[in-house]
């Protein structure tokens, strides 16, 4: 390929967001692994303590219901819905509490508002289009005739992509800390219980951190292609 050598090295940037994302994923699953063996003294279920937080904050229309699958816990506020998966759901562990009440932060972002998550719903449809679509669309330009413009469309396109994932960090956070505070405050667990909690969650939020991370480092890449193309021309 004409511009084979510059492909190649800035394609490094890509496989260490791929790394980084491997890692993520490895340390979230063993830190859910350690603390999903260690039952909460209150011994209710992610279910019941996502039903108790959304009591103890008068939400209505929202329902707790169980979904199929590894890590699929979400909240689904266009059918109202906290999704609980397999390990969450029926599982009385300080693991599946903290998972659970995360869920109901997020209920609660969008009960009241909350401006990063508003920003990040917008995102959605230009967010897919341009992560998908952007990387192309730089290669085009990249290919026929090095047209710069059309690669620098590409670019602005995926750069919709990363801001998408930039604006999902505030927001996981944010349910994280909303998580922590109800279930200390409702008395749902105990001190200890909530450190363990804390850590599973913080593992959680090091996914979002490396994907963020990951599209940074691919929007970089897509610069120096480019502009590496530019100087060649
Ligand atoms: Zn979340």
């Amino acid at each position: 390929m004409y511009y084979g050598y510059g492909f190649d090295t800035t394609y490094l940037l890509v496989i260490i967001g791929a790394v980084l994302c491997l890692v993520a994923s490895a340390h979230v699953k063993s830190t859910y692994r350690k603390y999903a063996g260690i039952r909460s003294a209150s011994g209710i279920t992610g279910a019941q303590a996502a039903e108790a937080i959304l009591r103890r904050n008068g939400v209505v229309g929202v329902t707790v219901q169980h979904v199929a699958g590894e890590l699929t816990d979400h909240y689904d506020p266009s059918r109202g819905v906290v999704n609980l998966s397999d390990a969450t759901y029926n599982s009385t562990s300080v693991a599946a509490i903290g998972v659970a009440a995360h869920e109901c932060g997020h209920v609660m972002q969008h009960e009241t508002g909350y401006l990063p998550l508003r920003l990040r719903t917008a995102l959605v449809p230009v967010a897919n289009i341009g992560s998908n679509l952007g990387i192309w669309i730089v290669m085009l330009g990249l290919i026929f005739g090095l047209n710069q413009s059309l690669a620098m469309i590409g670019v602005y396109l995926f750069s919709f992509g990363v801001l998408f994932q930039l604006v999902t960090l505030p927001v996981e956070f944010d349910a994280s800390h909303r998580a922590l505070v109800m279930l200390q405050d409702y008395g749902i667990l105990g001190d200890t219980e909530v450190k363990s909690s804390r850590a599973v969650l913080n593992a959680a939020a090091m996914t979002y951190v490396a994907s963020a991370a990951a599209s940074v480092l691919q929007l970089l890449r897509l610069l120096m292609l480019v502009n590496g193309g530019r100087r060649r021309r």
